[in-house]
């Protein structure tokens, strides 16, 4: 499905500033910076976030006055669309243009009655992990605060939202200034209103962004771990070397989450390479003092990858060995594989078919 004209409601200037890109109190500073009172901040904030509004002059509550003097400084930007697909099991997949030509991808995940929406935060990813189609790309840039919110309030205007998982292309701890805004943003009573337990941000384990990530917003966190030994995880994921297993588990231990939540732990089984009953044995034993539950993610191929999906039997065995050892565990289908928008899947590019 293809999407008509891309309807501008006034062109971004450069010297404009996008209020999407600030956080309530960084809006309050703005307008305190131009001699407006704080609540209009408030005000504004539920126009764009509650409203979906993209125009001044919708602002009703907002004088004529004022909505004339904020087109001279700032706009509020928006994405649509380019196209959706929808696979076989009801995954939806979102491809948005972005000002600069760049493209990223969020995925719905509908469940029973709730819906889980997938967002990226960078186009690309540097962190190299050899299973993942995404970081093949390197690192084109990252995405600016409001890129990451409009996600949100694009997918929102289809479907009504449950979960938000920052598991999309790119890795949300190394663009952390962003990613720390917009959760600020998806939390806000005032903003996107979400309670913090459905918020989800997922990394590769960068250990000092991970420590202050807990210190500035509270999220439930999920950490792809695996491998259960540093030899094997600095072979698929090159950013062991600098955070090893250890160090990572310290930090997991230490990190605040929302009420008595667990860290969720995500092991993509790769087949031969991760999947034994050894590796489950390890896995039990490093995880054993830690609150967490493990999300078991079957290899989803791509073009191009040295690596094959587990085994049926391997698969069942490892998620029964870690059951028998009372861990909460689940296997994550690949869902939305046949439109390409299983995790690991997303190149933020139009398929071919
Ligand atoms: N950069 C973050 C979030 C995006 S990746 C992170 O690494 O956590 C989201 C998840 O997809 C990660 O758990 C990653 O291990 C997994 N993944 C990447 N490529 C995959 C593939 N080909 N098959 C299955 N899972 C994959
Ligand atoms: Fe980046 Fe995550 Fe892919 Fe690794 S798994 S390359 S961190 S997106």
């Amino acid at each position: 499905m293809l999407n008509g004209p891309f309807l501008f409601l006034q062109m971004p200037d450069t010297h404009l500033t996008d209020l999407k890109n600030l956080t309530l109190p960084a809006l309050e500073k703005f307008l305190q910076g131009q001699g407006k009172e704080r609540y209009r901040a408030t005000q504004i904030f539920k126009w764009m976030y509650q409203k979906d509004a993209t125009a001044f002059d919708e602002m009703s509550n907002i004088s004529k006055d004022l909505r004339e003097e904020l087109w001279q400084t700032a706009f509020i930007s928006r994405l649509e669309p380019e196209a959706v697909e929808t696979g076989k099991d009801g995954t939806r997949k979102y491809l948005f243009r972005l000002e600069d030509g760049n493209a990223v991808e969020s995925v719905i995940i509908p469940t029973d009655d709730r819906n889980t929406i997938c967002i990226s935060t960078q186009v690309g990813c540097a962190m190299g992990c050899t299973f993942c189609l995404t970081g093949s790309f390197k690192l084109t840039r990252n995405l600016t605060t409001s890129e990451i919110v409009n996600q949100i309030l694009a997918v929102r205007r289809d479907v009504e939202l449950r979960n938000i998982v920052l598991m999309g292309m790119g890795e949300p701890l190394h663009n952390l200034e962003n990613v720390i805004a917009a959760l600020k943003i998806m939390v806000d009573d005032n903003g996107l209103q979400l309670s913090t337990r459905k918020v989800t941000v997922s990394t590769c384990g960068l250990v000092p962004e991970l420590e202050r990530l807990g210190r500035e917003v509270t999220v439930n966190l999920a950490v792809s771990l695996n491998a259960t030994t540093d030899e094997l995880r600095n072979r698929i994921m090159p950013v062991n070397k600098a955070y090893p297993i250890a160090m990572l588990l310290a930090a997991l231990k230490k990190f605040p989450l929302p009420g008595r939540r667990k860290i969720t732990i995500e092991y993509v089984l790769l087949g031969g390479l991760n999947d034994s009953l050894e590796d489950a044995r390890r896995l039990t034993r490093i995880l054993s003092d830690i609150p967490c539950k493990i999300n078991l993610i079957p290899f989803n191929p791509h073009e191009g990858a040295d690596f094959v999906p587990p085994a049926d039997a391997a698969l069942e065995a490892f998620h029964k060995y870690l059951l028998d050892r009372n861990f909460t565990v689940i296997t994550r289908d690949s869902r939305g594989s046949d439109i390409s928008a299983a995790c690991g899947q997303l190149k933020g590019r139009l398929e071919r078919s």
